[in-house]
């Protein structure tokens, strides 16, 4: 079995999506798992429904969530002939369940209700794409992935809890043998029959799961580049394709914030020896980028730009050193919190590191560190890693910037710099 993973611009439009029709009918007699992320922005276009809906604007909340699902209907007009009727009423369904909740009054977590209101982008084009696949002859079967991926209730970040899926899978009768399954990316339910999400672009993160459960032979990410770039090239006109990667290489470069792979990716597929194919549906006959155990040779330096950071330091009260107690505080502040330093550096009485900027931790972790702390925080900072960086490279992109704070080892060369205005 091979797990496919359609990102959002490849389900962007009808074309789009006949597009991915295409490229399967090539795979034809094979036994897929194809996993969906939702149609082009559309996960951003919720998490503004559900921003809407926390701040008590249900009207905006309403309007807002009714541009969703136009969209989805027109797309599912043009693109269906028989099915259409049928495929409407289950779409239907999923408006309907966030509609009531939005006439609700917020009483839980704001994490909460995304969930409940951002997994219906992944829902939605599921259901077009395997009515659209269906009527073209490519026969295969949705699945609601909530009944499979089981997880914890940290919602916007839940983790998988691999027993109940691993029983789910096998519940469900899933195999690897003949069928194509069309499920959804990013997505999962809690015990308690609540949605989960697995944090941005987590759809990558459920294909390696399957992949992994499945026992797949490869696992291949189709994506609207031509495979793993040196660096964005909407940003870095110079970027180069990069045609082999070992694990190693990109977990690193997709926990320092290359947005080319959900970091969690890599584990599922590394521990079971899948490969994992990035490439392009826009030619699918381009050789893309291979990521496998094989260590990497020749990689140019590679940049990687995370923006929104904010930096915070904190200086301990009474002037005593930062030793074991008051770095032991802060370690368990973060995972209270739920909190990845992107970058920590510490002095004789002050730590200082930075993190994405969300505001309701932040103004958790800042309370509870001033107990320990004098806390500052600074905000709109772009965080620059460059993998196997070389004087020229740095050079150039850190000219004219105005640096917080830098970091280098053998490798990597970190700066933390202001956002340009
Ligand atoms: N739709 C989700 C997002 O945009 C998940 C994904 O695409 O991987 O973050
Ligand atoms: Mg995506």
């Amino acid at each position: 079995m091979k797990v496919f993973k359609f990102g959002g611009a490849s389900l962007n439009s009808v074309e789009r999506i006949q597009n991915v029709g295409n490229i399967l009918t090539t795979y034809a007699g094979e036994p897929l798992m194809l996993v969906m992320s939702a149609m082009g922005k559309t996960t951003n276009a919720l998490e503004k429904v559900a921003e809407a809906f926390y701040a008590g604007n249900k009207e905006d909340a309403l309007n807002l969530f009714n541009l969703v699902k136009q969209n989805h209907l027109t797309t599912a007009k043009y693109l269906l002939v028989t099915t259409y009727n049928k495929t409407f009423d289950r779409l239907n369904s999923f408006f309907t369940e966030v509609e009531w909740l939005l006439h609700d009054k917020a009483v839980q977590s704001f994490d909460y209700y995304y969930d409940q209101v951002v997994c219906v982008g992944e829902l939605l084009s599921s259901c077009i794409v395997s009515a659209y696949l269906n009527e073209k002859g490519i026969t295969n079967e949705w699945i609601d992935v909530r009944d499979i991926i089981r997880t914890d209730n940290n919602f916007r970040e839940a983790n998988i809890c691999w027993d109940e899926t691993i029983q789910n899978i096998k519940r469900a009768g899933i195999d690897n043998k003949s069928t194509i399954y069309v499920t959804q990316g990013f997505i999962g339910s809690t015990d308690q029959n609540e949605s989960t999400t697995l944090g941005r672009e987590g759809s990558d993160f459920t294909a390696a799961i399957f992949a992994n459960l499945l026992e797949a032979e490869n696992l291949t990410i189709w994506k609207d580049v031509e495979g793993v770039m040196s660096a964005d090239p909407k940003i870095f006109p110079g970027a180069c394709l990069i045609s082999e990667l070992s694990f190693n290489e990109v977990i690193e470069m997709a926990f320092y914030g290359a947005q080319v792979i959900h970091p969690k990716t890599i584990k599922p597929l590394q521990n079971k020896k899948i490969t994992l194919q990035v490439k392009s549906f826009l030619d699918p006959t381009l050789p893309g980028t291979t990521i496998s155990n094989k260590a990497s040779k020749n990689l140019p330096p590679v940049i990687v730009l995370k923006n929104k950071q904010v930096l915070i330091q904190l200086q301990t009260i009474d002037f005593s050193f930062i030793g074991e107690r008051p770095i032991s505080e802060l370690y368990h502040l973060f995972a209270e919190l739920n909190i990845k330093p992107n970058l920590i550096q510490t002095a004789a009485i002050n730590v200082q590191f930075c993190v994405d900027d969300r505001e309701e931790k932040i103004q958790q972790l800042a309370a509870k560190a001033s107990e320990f702390f004098d806390v500052q925080v600074e905000r709109n900072l772009t965080l620059l890693t460059i993998r196997h960086y070389d004087d020229s490279t740095s050079t150039q992109l850190l000219e004219g910037k105005q640096i917080v704070l830098t970091q280098k080892t053998k490798t990597t060369l970190q700066a933390l710099y202001h956002e340009a205005k």
